[in-house]
């Protein structure tokens, strides 16, 4: 049977671009479906303009800070409105160099929703594409609870097109993304308020690191609340009123809720095809990101195993070998490194120190907490984390975690060390450069007694 493309990938994000380009590159005919606007959450509605924003935050401190240093500088003024039409620009600008980067490699774009037909074909409106695969790459969406009241609210989707920046902010989750928003606002000058159901925000990072994060925050004027949820949000004349589980009661002008994020399946037509999802929704793969019908394939966040930018693109390059390229390869998801853009930042790779005792029961924890050379002179009580999680009878590291400025710059390099099997040894035999935050992770030379 002649099929119209060798490959149809449905999403033109992180992953189904990569994977469009590079199948293409191996000489397949290749076709993308894209709905909406190229490069997918993280150049539109992710990491690109959340780090713009980050960035924009960190002025408010950094002008504080400059006085310590000799600086006088004049009147400040943030100007969210344009913040945001210079953010537009730029993404516009990366949403043209995607089309580009597509049509350079011969890929053919198509806009407009699809949705599977059969195990070999899919539609566009009322289009019809067949292809030898089929590529699922439709990332996820933010979920939100039933909370009455829950539309006044506004999500990671809406929050980079608003007009103005709002004074009080209620930032609901405990995930990196609604910590990564508290600080954005915070540092913009929002009043600022996160709640978390839960005991302590982070779930999954290392203790140490989430304790040591929620205290940074709380010095900086964050209303960071454990134990809080919202019952109910109304809208009044003042802006909004959300009724809290104690009973209490908050005002507020936005409430952002990031509150997880669910793969983006619905309307696709896998079930009807016999496409496995599992209970979140996600599309279920083996280990080379095949699904149970075996001409369709599916990478990224709609298929929740690690939902960040990186590893998508990884398992695009992973799927493009194994169909195209003559080498099946299976994705490693093992000690990628990740940070979060909070104030101050985390950086992570490995095991946390509680997986750590799980899986390898004697561990040795090397962990520091100081105050950077930068605030001796702003005088700013910060305090910046280092740790590792080594492995007593190998040696070996397992977790190297920090908080503090710069943090995913520094632990990107220890990634590189931790998945080339690094020992403390040899870190310790590594000289540090002087003076930075980063000399530190080679010279920690007594374990901390177990927490
Ligand atoms: C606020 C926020 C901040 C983030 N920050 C970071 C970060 O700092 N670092 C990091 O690594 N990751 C970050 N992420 C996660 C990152 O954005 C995702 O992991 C990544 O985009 C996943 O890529 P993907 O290819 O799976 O899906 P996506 O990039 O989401 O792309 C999916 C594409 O499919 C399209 N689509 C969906 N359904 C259809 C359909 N039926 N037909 C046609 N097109 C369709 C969508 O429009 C979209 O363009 C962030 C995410 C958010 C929400």
């Amino acid at each position: 049977m002649a099929f119209d493309f060798d490959l149809v990938v449905i999403g033109a994000g992180s992953g189904g671009t990569r994977a469009s380009r590079l199948s293409a590159g191996y000489g397949a005919r290749v076709a993308v479906v894209e709905e909406s606007r190229l490069g997918g959450t993280c150049v539109n509605l992710g990491c690109i303009p959340k780090k713009l924003f980050v960035y924009a935050a960190h002025y408010g401190e950094d002008f504080a800070d400059a006085a310590a240093y000799g600086w006088d500088v004049g009147p400040r003024r943030f100007d969210f409105a344009r913040l945001r039409e210079r953010k537009d620009a730029e993404i516009a600008r990366l949403n043209g160099v995607y089309a580009k980067l597509l049509d350079d490699a011969g890929v053919t774009r198509i806009a407009g929703r699809g949705r599977l037909v059969d195990a070999h074909s899919i539609a566009v409106g009322e289009r019809r594409i067949s292809a030898e695969h089929i590529l699922v790459a439709t990332g996820g969406w933010p979920s939100l609870p039933p909370t009455p009241g829950i539309e006044h609210a506004i999500t990671s989707n809406e929050v980079f097109g608003l007009e103005r920046l709002p004074e009080r902010v209620v930032v609901v989750g405990g995930g990196y993304i609604a910590v990564e928003f508290a600080g954005i606002f915070h540092g913009m000058g929002a009043h600022t308020t996160q709640l978390y159901r839960g005991e302590l925000f982070l779930r999954g990072f290392d203790g140490s690191v989430r304790r040591a994060l929620a205290a940074e925050i709380r010095k900086r004027g964050v209303d960071l609340r454990f134990g809080a949820d919202v019952t109910r949000i109304e809208k009044t004349r003042a802006g909004l009123r959300l009724a809290l589980n104690d009973g209490s009661a908050l005002e507020a002008d936005a409430v952002l809720y990031a509150t997880g994020r669910a793969p983006n399946t619905r309307g696709l037509g896998l079930d009807a095809i016999g496409v496995k999802t599992g209970p979140g929704g996600e599309i279920v793969v083996d280990d080379f990101s095949r699904s149970s019908v075996p001409s369709i394939w599916a990478i990224g966040d709609v298929t929740d195993r690690l939902a960040l930018t990186p590893v998508a693109l990884h398992e695009a390059i992973c799927f493009a070998r194994t169909v195209f390229g003559g080498a099946p390869t299976k994705p490693d998801h093992r000690d990628v490194p990740t940070a979060v853009f909070s104030t101050p930042s985390i950086g992570t790779v490995g095991l946390t120190e509680e997986e750590a005792r799980d899986r390898h029961g004697d561990v040795l924890v090397f962990q520091s907490s100081f105050k950077p050379l930068r605030h001796t002179l702003t005088g700013r009580d910060e305090q910046t984390l280092v740790k590792l999680v080594v492995d007593r009878a190998s040696d070996r590291v397992l977790g190297a975690h920090m908080v503090g400025a710069e943090a995913g710059e520094i632990v990107q390099g220890l990634g590189v060390a931790v998945k080339c099997g690094v020992t403390k040894a040899q870190l310790d035999a590594t000289i540090g450069i002087h003076p930075t935050t980063a000399e530190e992770f080679v010279t920690l030379r007594q374990p901390v007694a177990a927490l």
